[in-house]
């Protein structure tokens, strides 16, 4: 008895979502890099991280393809580049500013930091701060300018790590387009995940430039923020002891 195939019932061809990397080499660089983000199901909204999705050289494509689109919205905003000396680098400028310096954070890999044990045993409160932030919102991609304080309670567990890296992982974190609250958050996820102290308080206090620039123009509006995990929850003296070493602008 013959098998006969049964041509009626052959399978669609399944839809082609996921495209090789040759025929992904074809697309613009923004195109290519999000096909994969896609295909990995990864999120990448301002504040994501995305350094492992983009290639050796990709950088500098998404640097001249920023700027072609810089370029693009000068047009739009109706300013004369050609003659204009002032403008002329602009989009340039900006593209180099936007993936080498203010949003580096969402483009490079986090900074190589080492942990050591806590060889000492180190238990009492530690405050690092305050720590520079340079950011930018979300919303209007305006500057946030203000200081992150951090508290730990480490425990003989805890991996330390150098002060310095504080703030280089503070900065790779904030030099992204940010939401203050979201920003502290990841910030404390961060810590948590590698120093995995018994208590980890951070305080964000910082000034939106949107506020100045547009919108209400109210000329003095910090925003505070403060993450308080484990033994900071839980020990309102902790909470209150590390609260009152901070100077802040507020009590000046
Ligand atoms: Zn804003």
């Amino acid at each position: 008895m013959s098998h006969k195939p049964d041509l009626k019932k052959r399978p669609e061809p399944s839809p082609r979502i996921f495209r090789s990397e040759e025929e992904l080499a074809a697309l613009p660089v923004s195109e290519r890099v999000r096909y994969r983000l896609v295909a990995a199901g990864r999120r990448f909204h301002a504040n994501d991280n995305i350094a492992d999705f983009v290639r050796e050289g990709e950088l500098s494509e998404l640097k001249a393809e920023v700027q072609q689109k810089m370029q693009a919205l000068l047009e739009s905003l109706v300013i004369d580049t050609e003659s204009d000396h002032n403008t002329q680098d602009t989009a340039k400028r900006v593209a180099k500013m936007y993936l080498d310096e203010v949003f580096r954070g969402r483009f490079h890999p986090v900074p190589s930091v080492t942990e050591f044990p806590n060889a000492e045993r180190l238990n009492e409160l530690m405050i690092v701060g305050p720590i520079t932030v340079r950011s930018a919102c979300s919303h209007h991609l305006c500057p946030i300018f203000g200081k992150v304080w951090i508290g730990l309670l480490p425990n003989e567990h805890s991996n330390l790590i150098g002060l310095s890296k504080y703030a280089r992982i503070c900065d790779w974190i904030m030099s992204r387009p940010q939401i203050q609250e979201e920003a502290v958050t990841m910030l404390a996820n961060e810590l948590q995940e590698r120093v995995q102290p018994d208590g980890l308080a951070i305080v964000m206090e910082a000034d939106h430039f949107c506020m100045h620039w547009r919108g209400v123009k109210d000329t003095d509006s910090a925003m505070v923020n403060s993450v308080m995990r484990g033994a900071f929850l839980k020990d309102a003296n902790l909470r209150r002891e590390f609260l009152a070493l901070l100077p802040r602008k507020t009590a000046a």
